[in-house]
């Protein structure tokens, strides 16, 4: 583990927080981008089949989720506001454009965006992932 240190705070350089995420975001291992982050639908395995890099600790929980109806009910939101100005479409002709577009770019985007979720948790040493217990794993009271 590589560190710089700034005014007595260290700041780890060995794992880029914007490539990690990217990584994650193709569904790859956050460490060296080769092996697969997901054996199932939105199901991490346990670790990297070529690093040993272990993801059973992640907590992405709820995050993608609000990311997702984020990021799609700005783009639905946006894109139908914009047609609806600028074409005479009636209400099911918007319903049957709009309604299988926010389906479909949820369910796409959630596993890439858990993926980052994974992989900014990784690059941050969060939950376990700097070697140290989770506080859930020291306190399984909590
Ligand atoms: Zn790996």
């Amino acid at each position: 583990m590589s560190e710089i240190q700034y005014g007595g705070v260290a700041a780890h350089t060995d794992r880029p927080l914007l490539r990690s995420m990217w990584r994650g975001f193709l569904c790859r291992c956050p460490n060296c981008g080769e092996g697969k982050l997901f054996g199932a639908f939105l199901k991490s395995v346990p670790s990297c089949s070529v690093c040993a890099e272990e993801f059973h600790h992640h907590r992405a929980d709820d995050l993608p989720a609000y990311l997702v109806i984020m990021i799609v009910g700005h783009v639905v939101v946006a894109g139908f506001m914009g047609v609806e100005m600028t074409s005479g479409l009636g209400i099911w002709q918007h319903l049957a454009i709009w309604i299988p577009l926010t389906i479909i770019a949820s369910v796409a985007l959630l596993q890439p965006v858990k993926g980052a979720v994974i992989g900014l948790q990784w690059a941050l040493r969060m939950h376990g992932f700097g070697g140290e217990k989770d506080v859930l794993e020291s306190h399984p009271e909590l």
